[in-house]
Parts: structure tokens; sequence; C-alpha cells
């Protein structure tokens, strides 16, 4: 039988429960009053993980503490939010009962904000021999599988399999798909050579292929083509409209039959939302929980879902928000406002009205893109601006201080000092069986 789980009794206050402390989560567990809510933030990890920086963990270029941050230390001062690390599983919304894996968990009000993972679209090949980007640990396993094939390649006799290594293919050509081939790019010609100067770089290929006919298919054309052209400048080979089959003994077989060998595969061509069970199935839309323009999910006056795994559509977005960082937050801050005004729906809730802030992604070392309104331009000046919203965006100071500081190092020493393999080692005595 599940037990209730250990959480302080609410007293005279409605309890909120947030799950899922991402962009959306974090920011209305901030904002929302505590004098009214008693706040349950629950979360898989106990830290926050900015998303967007999760290439530059991958290859190298940032501490993953950089770009994480422990939840426990953004409540320190909140004797009235209680965070619990755990996963939810299943939703009773007639008890007002949320089931997770240390006990049931009762609400007065729920907010679900359990983002997205990878899409691999039901093709198990692809999900077991490749390497995805969704979490900080999947950034490090993709570090490590970086650095490991640079150090098999040397030990290596086998010429295919030196090849097989020394071979990347990133599917998927949004902005991460551009971001990491750039970032790739820029340490085969600066910093792997000097590291491995016994390795031949000019056997080193980068693939970056996607099924649509250009890059960053969610940007303008004009920043499409300009990554298209600057990646190709730096030696990426680019594959459009190709789609991949499957991902077999370090075979990459695409579509049209056409295959390419390696070991490092990355997959960062879809995702897939996070929801929970339990709701009617007029709640869900291929996955995301349709919510209506207070982000009350379709059926229910208690059920929230805000940030990228809610759908909101409206006429002149049929097929609801990009998933977006932007529309997160500012999904969360609407409900915040609603919700400290008054928790029951009423004429003065307001409305979800999304203020788009523009595109920006990076290429590489001095190149960017960026869409902005009615400005679309590229390059050095795009690449600060990356830069500096970046540096805003992360959560805590000391962060936005270290990741300022490796930035300023890589630009000036052509250089990124975190080429560390480190691998968990097993130890009997580290168990999580308690949170199970
Ligand atoms: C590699 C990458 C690069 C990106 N780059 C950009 C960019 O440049 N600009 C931009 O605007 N957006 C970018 N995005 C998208 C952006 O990160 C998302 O839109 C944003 O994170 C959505 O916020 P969210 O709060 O909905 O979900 P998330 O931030 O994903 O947070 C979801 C949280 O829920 C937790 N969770 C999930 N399920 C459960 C469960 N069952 N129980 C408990 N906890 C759970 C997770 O641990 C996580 O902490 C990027 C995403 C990725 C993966």
């Amino acid at each position: 039988m599940i037990t209730t789980a250990n959480i302080p009794d609410r007293g005279d206050k409605k309890r909120l429960v947030v799950i899922g402390g991402g962009f959306a989560g974090l920011e209305l567990a901030k904002k929302i009053d505590k004098r009214q809510y008693q706040v349950i933030l629950i979360d898989k990890n106990n830290y926050y993980q900015f998303q967007p920086l999760f290439y530059q963990v991958a290859t190298g270029g940032l501490e993953p503490s950089s770009i994480s941050y422990p939840h426990r230390k953004n409540f320190q001062k909140n004797k009235d939010l209680h965070f619990r690390m755990c996963e939810a599983t299943f939703v009773d919304p007639d008890k007002k009962e949320l089931t997770t894996n240390i006990g049931i968990v009762p609400y007065d009000l729920l907010v679900i904000a359990t983002g997205c993972d990878t899409n691999y679209f039901g093709n198990d090949s692809i999900k077991e021999n490749t390497f995805a980007l969704k979490s900080l640990s999947e950034s490090l396993l993709m570090r490590n599988r970086i650095l490991l094939s640079f150090e098999e390649s040397l030990t290596t006799t086998d010429d295919s399999k030196r090849k097989e290594l020394l071979t990347f293919v990133i599917v998927g050509g949004g902005a991460t798909g551009v971001e990491l081939a750039g970032a790739l790019a820029d340490m085969r010609k600066s910093i792997f050579p000097k590291d491995y100067p016994e390795i031949d770089f000019n056997e080193m290929d980068i693939h970056l292929m996607d099924g649509m006919d250009r890059l960053l298919g969610g940007m303008s054309q004009r920043a499409s083509q300009k990554a298209y052209d600057t990646l190709k400048d730096r030696g990426v080979n680019i594959h459009l409209n190709k789609t991949v089959k499957s991902v077999e003994d370090s075979c990459v077989t695409m579509g049209d039959d056409s295959q390419i060998r390696s070991r490092n595969v990355f997959w960062v061509a879809g995702v897939r939302p996070n929801s929970l069970n339990g709701l009617s199935e007029n709640s869900y839309n291929r996955g995301r929980l349709v919510v209506n323009n207070y982000n009350q999910v379709e059926g229910y006056n208690d059920i929230f879902a805000i940030g990228d795994t809610s759908l909101l559509v409206s006429e002149d977005r049929v097929k609801g928000h990009p998933q977006v960082a932007q529309v997160a937050l500012q999904m969360a801050k609407n409900l915040a406002v609603n919700l400290n005004g008054d928790s029951e729906r009423n004429s003065a809730w307001h409305e979800f009205v999304y203020k788009d802030k523009g595109s920006l992604a990076t290429i590489g070392r001095n190149a960017a893109v960026a869409d902005l309104g009615k400005f679309r331009f590229g390059g050095w000046f795009a690449w600060w601006l990356w830069l500096w919203v970046h540096i805003l965006s992360i959560v805590g100071m000391r962060n936005k201080v270290s990741v300022f500081i490796d930035w300023v190092w890589s630009y000036l020493n052509y250089d990124v000092s975190l080429r560390l393999l480190v691998r968990p080692k097993f130890n009997k005595m580290y168990k999580e069986e308690d949170l199970q």
C-alpha cells in the first residue's frame, strides 16, 4: 500500500503542489505568495538545470555546476516552501492526490511543469545506440564519449575502428544540433590537435543532418542560410532532407539507405512531453496537456500546466506556442499573478499572452544568428549578444561570474579547460532505495 508522503501539515493555507523545478516550475515557486500557499516543489533532481548550455558542458566549455543550481539553496529563506526530491507518477483528480515514489501528496491546487524528454519516435535502435542531450547527466555522458573516442582512437590498431571513433554524427539541425556541430568544429581546429598531436585531424569528420530542407527550422530563412554557410566553412558535412532509419553496430542508416559509420551518434532531433497519467483523455493532445488561456488543464479548475508540457492553442497559434524558455517563464509569471490575486478563477484573472522576445542561436566562435522582431542579423555582434543574454539568464550570481570567467578564458586562449573524463564508481554502500 502506498502511504502518504512525509510533508508538514498545511495548517490553514491552501497547498499548491508544483511538479518540476525547471524554467516554469521554478519561476512559479519563486513568484507565488507563500503567505497564502503552502508550496510543495517536487523534482526528480535536487537542482535546476539551464538546458540551453548543456552543449557547452558536453564539449568541455563549462562546469556542470555553472549551469545548475540546488533547489534547496534557492528556497533557504522560505519556510513554507517544502522541496521533495522524488518522481511524480500519477494524479487522481477526484481525490486530489498525487502519487510519487515517496508516497501520496494531497493537494488543493496542482501545477504540472514537467517539461520534455528526448523523442526517439518509437525507434529502439536509435534510443539504445545514440547519446541524447536533455539532462546534465546526459551532457556529462556525451562529454565522456567525445573524450573516450579520442583516447581509444590512439590505442586501436584497426583503421576502420579509428575512423568510426573519429566520426561524429549529430542528428537534428535545430539550435542544439547547430551549436554542438559548431563547438566540435572549433575544437577540431584549435583544441584537440594540441591535446592529441598524434592524431591526424583531417580524419575527424563532423556530420550534421536534418529531415527538413534547412537548418534552424524555427528561425528565419536568413538565419538558416547563415548557419549553413558558417558550418560549411568550418568543415561540417551538412545533410538536409535526410531522416535516420536506424542506428546499429556503429552504423547510421538513412531513409534513402545511405550509411555513415560512427561510434559517436548524438540524437538531438526531437522532444516529447513528460506528461502525467491519470487525467481524462480530453486533457491530452499527443501527450501535451491541453490548457485554456489561464493555463488550466482541460476539464479541471484546480490543475494547471505550464511550460513545454502544456499546449495552449489559439487562433493565431494553431500548433500552440514554441517549446522555449521564454514561453515557460511567461506562463509561470502569469499564473503566479492570477493565483496570488485569487485562487478561484474570476473575472480579474489575466489571460496568457506571449511576448516573443526573439531567437538567438550560436554557431561557434564569433558566429551566431539573431531574429529579433524585424531585425535579423548574424556574425560577431549576434554572438556577443548571445553570450550576454545567456549570462544574464543563468540562475545564481556565482554561476554568472564563473561562466563569464570560463568564456573570457576560452576566448583569449582558444581553449576550454574541462576535458576531464570522470566516470562514476560503483559502491555497494551507495543506495537510493529510501526514495524508491
Ligand atoms: C539542449 C537544449 C537546448 C535548448 N536551448 C534553448 C535555447 O537556446 N533557448 C530557449 O528558449 N530554449 C531552449 N531550450 C528549451 C528550453 O530549455 C525549454 O523550453 C524549457 O526548459 C522548458 O521549461 P519547462 O519548465 O517547461 O521544463 P524543464 O525546464 O525541462 O523542467 C522540467 C522539470 O521537471 C522535472 N520533472 C520531469 N518529470 C518529472 C516527474 N515526473 N516528477 C518530478 N519531476 C519531474 C525535471 O527534472 C525538470 O527539472 C533548450 C532545450 C534543450 C534540451
